[in-house]
Formats: structure tokens, C-alpha cells, sequence
């Protein structure tokens, strides 16, 4: 036996010296123990990534290396596993079964099992464990190495893997660097447009030229929460306008996360691609939702429809980013928006206040110049015409009649028939006498009290005292009674009068003439009252 043993070991170093692979090896040696002990069953299992697998095998088809190591047939599971590997033997051992004796071997590494290997010999063979030994230390050895390298080799491959990665995510980096540089530029043109549509033109046409996007579409929500288009793309990848684009919002995949987490961007890839509702493809689709605070607004749609481009990484991120930039255009224009409505109805309505203030200011105007107990010209239309008359007329050499009315004895009828019956007289008598002269340019006044002004620009003297016999008439015309001491004595209201014409001159002021007319009017009333008198030119 132990010659057969030595020419075993130097056929099998002969020949393993020339081989460079662990599968050569383990092939050797099973042609070897098959010729030198009759071996018919070999198992060899080792430990690989930490389970046990088998790495070769002899049965009845032959010699079979796996590598990597395959999964134990169940046929022999329950044996190897239960009976050997799991107690994970440290020693040789023999199994006598009814046909075969099982030499079980273990393989270590610095003492670690790193492998087991079954052999069955017939039962008349006198092989034993110990004779293996040498082989147990070749097959440790060569595995050890070939799992070293191997391990060495999936490293290298992981490195390279990894470098690949770093280098595409690097340039993925770069690539979403220049997006966002993209979208900053994209902002810039949309800050320009004041405009909601020319806006929303421009986010839909340049996000797809500068973000690589097939497909966009912008819908903007209404308060019945109906989704409303925008603008889009066709199937031949031109921006349309879609705001004829109406419809409920569907009852998609993507909806109801997309409008309930501000976070949440829909993707979906191989999913079915839509145009006006139809299908017209298959792709990857993107739903951005667009927010005012925390209530949706709208939302972007994307799709990769016409290139059919991969979804990569900071398709996400850019989105999102985009979805983001795209409402705050969207507020910032309905803000806008609003602040004009709000300008218009604050204009109109400043314009309608404008126009009653207007009316009103008329009114006090007409008020503040019309006497409030007789409804003629009071003393400030007077005072305010008197004066443009006298410098008119000095400056175009015109004469200017001023005549000045007094009742008489209006305090014995006030006495006699009470203030309510005065005012009433009054009335009556200013509406009376503001009728005797209606030529252009006349003034009939009330001047305070029971006085009147009658002012005649350009009248002269004669056109003056017409005028002074024309208001005593009116007087008698209207022949109101006035309360006297006997019934017999029929006595009315009368009027006297002072009268004066000037050509206004630096020799004279308007006070002084105003002065002389009053003069006259206290001759009037000292010579009998119900008449008039005249200022005699000689005297101005
Ligand atoms: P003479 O003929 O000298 O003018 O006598 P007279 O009584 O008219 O003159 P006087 O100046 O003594 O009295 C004027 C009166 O006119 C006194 C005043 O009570 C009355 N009077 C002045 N303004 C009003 C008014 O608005 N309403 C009423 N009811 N009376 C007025
Ligand atoms: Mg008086
Ligand atoms: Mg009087």
C-alpha cells in the first residue's frame, strides 16, 4: 500500500507541477485516486463567500468542476450537511456504509476548515485518512490561492465598477450643474415677461430646449378643482396651446400622492403616453405639482415621448427645482394681476367720487353764491362782480350805474306781522324786483337785511334812472299791503332808492363811489321815502 501511496503522490506532483489551474488540479487528482485506489465517489466542498458549495465532483457521469462553486445536490444534502459540515469536523474520519467506506477529510488554511473533501473507496480498500493527508494540504493550498486571486480579480472588477460609477456620477454632476445653470438663465427670461401666458409660453418652450425634456405641459387648477391646459407639445414635439384644454382632474396613479405631499414628484416609467386624452406611446412621464403655499396650483407634465431617452438621476432634482421656480412666476403674475384689478376699481372708483365731489363742490358753489331766503345773487357775487365791472369799465372808459334799495319801514312790518312774515315779504319782493331788468351783464343782489343792489354795467345815467322808476313801479304793481295804523289808509310796500353813474377813473375809488349811491338812498328816505334820487354828475 504504501508503494501505491508514493507512486500516487509522484504522478500526481509530476503532473500537477505543469498545471496552472485549480481545475487542472482537481482533475489530476481525481484521474489519479480513480486509478490508484479504485475511488468511484468524490466530493470536495468548500467554503465560498461564506457558505458551502461544491467545487467538484466524481460520480457515475464523470468528473464535474464548478466554478463558482455550485449549490450541494440535495440527494446527498442531508448527509454532508448534517453528518460532516455542519459539526464542521476538524478531523479525518472514516464512515463504513454497506457499499462504500467514506474517508472524510478536512482542508484548512492556518487551521481555519476551509473545505471538506469525500472520497469513496470500495470496502475492501485500505486506504486511510492518513494517506491523504499530503493530498488534504495540495488541494488547501492550490484552493486558498485560487480564491485569494480570484477574490483579488472581483476586487479589481469592483474598483474598476466603482471608478466607472464615480466617473458617471461625476459627469451626471456636471450635467445637472449646467441644467441648473439652465434654469437660472430660464428664470432671468421668465422674470422679464409680465405677461401670464407669454410666461407660461416661455416655461414651457425653453424648460424643454435647456432641460433636454421630450414633452411639457403646464395645467393650472380652477377653485372647482378642474384642471385647465396651458400651454403643451404635440407628438412632433412643437409647444401648442392647449388652454382650450379642460377637464376634472383624473383619477391617476400619479395624482393623488403628486397633489397631497409637497415633496412628492410622480415618476413613472413604461407607462402609457397621452396627447388630448389619447394614447399615443410608451414612456417614462413625470408630474411636478406646482403650489401656493401648501395648496396645489397646477402641476408640469414630462414625458420622454419622441427620443424615448433614459430617466436619469437628476431628472428628480431638476423638476422639482423647475416645478418650484414655475409657481413662483405663477404668484407672482396673478399678484400682479390682482394689484392692476385692484388699481382699475380704485380708479373708477376715485373717478366716480371725483365726479359726485364734483357735482357736490357745484352745488356749494351755486349755495355759497345764492342768497338762502330769496334765491337771488347774494353779497359775495356782488362784492366779487362790482369789482371786475368797476376795473372794466375804467379800462374801457365804459359807465357803470350802481343802484342801492332799501324798504321801507320793514322793521314796523316785522313788528307788526313777526319775523316768518318779514322773511315771506322779502321773498316776494326780491323775487319781484330781480325781474325788472334782464339785461346781459345785470346784477340784481341782495345786499344784506332788507337792502338790495341793482348793478348796471355799461348802463348810463338815463339807462339808470329808467331803471330806478321801473323797481318803484314793480313796487306798486305788486302793491303789497303794509300793516298801517287806519283801515282806511290802504298803505303798501314801497322802496326807496340811490342811484349813481360813474366812468370809473384814478380820481375816484369804487368805495367812494359806493358811499355817494348811499347818499342818495338816505336823500331818498329824508325826502319822503318810495322814490329815488339821483347823484347830479356835478356833485361826483
Ligand atoms: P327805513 O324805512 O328807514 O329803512 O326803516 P326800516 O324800519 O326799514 O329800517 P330799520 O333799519 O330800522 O329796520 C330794518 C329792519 O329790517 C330791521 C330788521 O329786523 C329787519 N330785517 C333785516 N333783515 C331781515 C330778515 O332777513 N328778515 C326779517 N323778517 N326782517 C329783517
Ligand atoms: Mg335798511
Ligand atoms: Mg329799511
Amino acid at each position: 500500500m504504501n508503494e501505491q501511496i508514493a507512486v500516487f503522490y509522484q504522478t500526481v506532483t509530476k503532473q500537477c507541477s505543469n498545471a496552472h489551474s485549480l481545475r487542472t488540479i482537481c482533475e489530476l487528482v481525481c484521474r489519479n485516486l480513480i486509478q490508484s485506489f479504485s475511488v468511484n465517489h468524490l466530493q470536495l466542498i468548500i467554503k465560498y463567500n461564506n457558505e458551502w458549495k461544491l467545487l467538484l465532483e466524481l460520480n457515475s457521469k464523470g468528473i464535474q468542476y464548478y466554478f463558482p462553486p455550485a449549490i450541494i445536490p440535495t440527494t446527498n444534502e442531508h448527509y454532508y450537511k448534517t453528518v460532516h459540515y455542519y459539526n464542521n469536523k476538524t478531523e479525518a474520519s472514516i464512515d463504513i456504509l454497506p457499499n462504500y467506506r467514506y474517508i472524510l477529510i478536512p482542508l484548512k488554511h492556518h487551521s481555519a476548515i476551509i473545505g471538506h473533501l469525500t472520497i469513496a473507496v470500495p470496502l475492501e480498500s485500505n486506504l486511510q485518512p492518513k494517506h491523504l493527508t499530503i493530498l488534504a494540504a495540495l488541494l488547501s493550498a492550490e484552493i486558498t490561492t485560487e480564491l485569494i486571486k480570484k477574490s483579488t480579480k472581483n476586487h479589481n472588477i469592483g474598483r474598476i465598477n466603482a471608478e466607472k460609477a464615480l466617473l458617471s456620477s461625476k459627469e451626471q454632476q456636471k450635467s445637472l450643474l449646467s441644467y441648473l445653470q439652465n434654469m437660472h438663465d430660464i428664470s432671468f427670461q421668465l422674470w422679464r415677461n409680465n405677461i401670464m401666458e407669454d410666461m407660461l409660453f416661455i416655461a414651457v418652450e425653453e424648460g424643454k430646449k435647456r432641460l433636454n425634456i421630450d414633452r411639457m405641459a403646464i395645467f393650472l387648477f380652477d377653485e372647482q378643482k378642474q384642471m385647465h391646459g396651458t400651454f403643451g407639445t404635440d407628438i412632433n414635439g412643437k409647444t401648442v396651446d392647449e388652454f382650450y384644454f379642460k377637464s376634472a382632474i383624473p383619477d391617476q396613479w400619479y395624482a393623488a400622492n403628486t397633489l397631497n405631499d409637497k415633496e412628492y414628484i410622480a415618476f413613472q416609467e413604461n407607462t402609457p403616453l397621452y396627447h388630448d386624452l389619447k394614447q399615443i406611446g410608451f414612456g417614462w412621464s413625470a408630474y411636478i405639482a406646482l403650489w401656493d403655499e401648501d395648496t396645489p396650483i397646477g402641476w408640469i407634465a414630462c414625458d420622454n415621448l419622441i427620443t424615448g431617452q433614459p430617466l436619469c438621476n437628476y431628472h428628480h432634482q431638476l423638476l422639482k427645482q423647475y416645478g418650484f421656480i414655475i409657481s413662483q412666476h405663477i404668484l407672482r403674475l396673478r399678484a400682479a394681476d390682482k394689484l392692476i384689478k385692484l388699481n382699475h376699481n380704485l380708479e373708477q372708483r376715485v373717478q366716480s367720487r371725483t365726479k359726485a365731489l364734483n357735482q357736490a363742490n357745484e352745488q356749494l358753489q351755486k349755495l355759497s353764491r345764492i342768497d338762502a331766503l330769496t334765491n337771488i345773487a347774494n353779497r359775495r357775487v356782488f362784492d366779487e362782480t362790482v369789482m371786475t365791472e368797476w376795473c372794466r369799465a375804467n379800462r374801457l372808459g365804459l359807465p357803470l350805474s350802481l343802484l342801492i334799495l332799501d324798504i321801507d319801514n320793514f322793521k314796523t312790518y316785522n313788528d307788526k306781522l313777526g319775523h316768518a312774515a318779514g322773511d315771506q315779504c322779502l321773498k316776494t319782493i326780491a323775487s319781484a324786483l330781480s325781474k325788472v331788468e334782464r339785461r346781459a351783464g345785470t346784477l340784481f343782489a341782495r345786499y344784506g337785511g332788507e337792502e338790495f343792489v341793482l348793478l348796471l354795467p355799461g348802463q348810463d345815467q338815463p339807462a339808470a334812472i329808467n331803471n330806478a322808476q321801473r323797481l318803484l313801479n314793480a313796487m306798486h304793481n305788486l302793491a303789497l299791503p303794509f300793516p298801517s295804523e287806519s283801515k282806511k289808509d290802504k298803505a303798501i310796500m314801497t322802496v326807496s332808492i340811490g342811484v349813481s353813474t360813474i366812468i370809473p377813473s384814478q380820481t375816484i375809488t369804487y368805495d367812494e363811489f359806493f358811499k355817494d349811491v348811499d347818499n342818495a338812498l338816505y336823500q331818498a328816505k329824508a325826502e319822503g321815502k318810495d322814490c329815488f334820487r339821483v347823484l347830479l354828475p356835478e356833485l361826483i
